[in-house]
């Protein structure tokens, strides 16, 4: 449920009536918007009247929110939620930004890699060290020496980091890395979603290999609800069994997704492409549907990848994926167009 505060209504007012609802066992959510003041409600509601709620001074209406997923809601938080992953880099609220890198971290070749992404407009830079592969024998990520490679590298360039945790217990290794990224396949690791939701640190969430946009979002939810409310989603593209790619883009899910929450949307073309040369049209259908920004995984010399070389651009294929992304950028759908 959200009450909606009128214009005239005071900070002491708003702190009387949210106490008010806290009271009954009930959690809030308070954003204050430009326009207006919005009271999210949290809990069993059906023991709030709604009409006892307009009835009073300070609320213009009430709303019922049917939908599973609450502090994710854009009716709880109609503006867009911008994150700030440090150098200076945000992420939403109409910032396209790109992160790119290799797949893994294998060595100094990403000092090399990072500078070349950065020129050609990359915003973050990526690499694994924990990667979790499917096979038990292929690479299984450099781990702490990958981490140590990746935080200079980003120090380097001047490029804030993202990588994958796959486990609570490398929390003090990543101490450096500003986005935690929770891979696809933790997406519904929900003992590792709540303590991620402990933290204050941005957290780069991608969807399940077959998680629908509602189990999505309410994965979100748990690092939300923790208080962690520093959250980026991102689209990799799911398991359809007939796609010809390696999973099928899901493009309807940018839309939705920008209209059901007020959290920022990435896209990997990446991984939903498994093959370089599909890297680029799935990205440029990324950006036209609406997306906040994309991850892309890119290799000095993908042919010598450790992981994922197939899919990998190289920097020359990124410098142009970036320069026709940015071009169609003003064309892009966004959720005010209609
Ligand atoms: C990755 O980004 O390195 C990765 C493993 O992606 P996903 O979790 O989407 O498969
Ligand atoms: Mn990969």
């Amino acid at each position: 449920m959200i009450a909606i505060v009128k214009g005239s209504a005071s900070e002491e007012q708003l702190g009387h009536f949210v106490k008010w609802i806290e009271n009954r066992g009930l959690k809030t959510d308070v954003s204050r918007g430009e326009d207006e003041t919005i009271v999210g409600i949290i809990g069993d509601t059906t023991q709030i009247d709604p009409f006892l709620l307009e009835s009073m001074d300070i609320i213009e209406r009430v709303q019922r929110v049917t939908e599973p997923f609450k502090k994710a809601n854009r009716k709880f938080h109609p503006e867009d939620t911008v994150i700030d992953c440090g150098y200076g880099v945000k992420v939403g609220g109409g910032n396209f930004q790109v992160m790119a890198g290799p797949c893994s971290v294998e060595g100094k070749n990403l000092i090399e890699i990072a500078r070349a992404v950065k020129a050609s407009g990359a915003a973050i830079l990526r690499g694994g060290a924990f990667k979790p592969r499917t096979s038990p024998y292929t690479f299984q990520g450099l781990e702490k020496a990958g981490l140590d490679l990746l935080v200079q590298a980003g120090r380097d360039a001047g490029l804030p980091v993202v990588t994958e945790i796959t486990d609570i217990s490398q929390l003090d290794l990543l101490a450096d890395v500003d986005v935690l990224q929770v891979g696809a396949r933790n997406m519904q690791n929900y003992t590792l979603l709540k303590a991620l939701g402990q933290l204050r640190r941005p957290v780069l969430l991608k969807r399940g290999l077959s998680a629908t946009v509602e189990e999505f979002l309410l994965a979100a939810e748990y690092l939300l609800s923790g208080g962690n409310e520093q959250v980026i989603l991102c689209e990799r593209g799911v398991r359809s069994g007939v796609s010809a790619a390696r999973a099928a883009l899901d493009v309807s899910a940018i839309p939705v997704l920008k209209r059901a929450t007020h959290l920022p949307v990435l896209v990997d073309p990446s991984h939903a492409a498994g093959r370089s040369e599909l890297v680029l049209p799935l990205a440029l259908a990324a950006a036209a549907a609406g997306a906040d920004g994309l991850m892309v995984e890119v290799h000095d010399r993908p042919a010598c990848a450790l992981s994922d070389g197939g899919q990998s651009l190289t920097c020359r294929q990124f410098r142009e994926l970036s320069a026709a992304v940015t071009a169609l950028l003003p064309y892009a759908w966004r959720p005010d167009t209609f």
